[in-house]
């Protein structure tokens, strides 16, 4: 049988005693400037690879792994339910005016 924990809380959760909640996070760079529509579009993307090219390989490695990146979390019910409010993990201090309710 699997196990499943927390990975808010690290508690364990049991499957036949209550829900978990699976969450999915995917980030990927919007490169919304970048269009096929004109040649000088193209151009621009030409040129976005010759800036690629001239980076060193650690600075390339940075920005592939930057460009999309996926993580999966398992959640109890209780961080589900703290996690839902607040995904973004925003400090309470800038949260000012939002209703917590
Ligand atoms: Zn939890």
């Amino acid at each position: 049988m699997i196990h499943y924990s927390c990975d808010r809380c690290r508690r364990t959760i049991e499957p036949d005693q209550e829900l978990r909640y699976s969450v999915n996070i995917k980030i990927e760079v919007a490169l919304d400037t970048i269009e096929f529509e004109s040649e000088e579009d193209r151009d621009h993307l030409i040129e976005l690879n010759e800036i690629l090219e001239r980076l060193d390989e650690s600075e390339r490695q940075e920005i592939s792994q930057s460009a999309y990146r996926t993580r999966k979390f398992d959640l109890c019910s209780d961080c589900h339910r703290e996690y839902i409010q607040n995904p973004l993990a925003i400090d309470n201090a800038v949260k000012l005016g939002f209703s917590q309710n």
